[in-house]
């Protein structure tokens, strides 16, 4: 096991630790429909990106039942 030589100080180990904190998500309004999304994500309430459809959303999937 490996064992430290010298005790990390309460200074050293809060200067190591100024690094860690979470940042908050920064959500930018979607164009489309306007529901909040990550910027340079597809709209996960539309499916849109770059002002076009890119992920069709199941609801939106008209399903036949015949064919089944
Ligand atoms: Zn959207």
């Amino acid at each position: 096991m490996a064992v430290q030589q010298n005790k990390v100080s309460r200074s050293r180990r809060n200067m190591r630790r100024s690094h860690d904190a979470l940042v908050a998500a920064n959500p930018t309004e979607c164009p489309n429909c306007g529901e909040l999304k990550r910027p340079h994500h597809v709209c996960p309430a539309c499916g849109y990106y770059d002002e076009r459809e890119v992920v069709a959303r199941t609801a939106d999937v008209e399903l036949d039942e015949d064919a089944a």
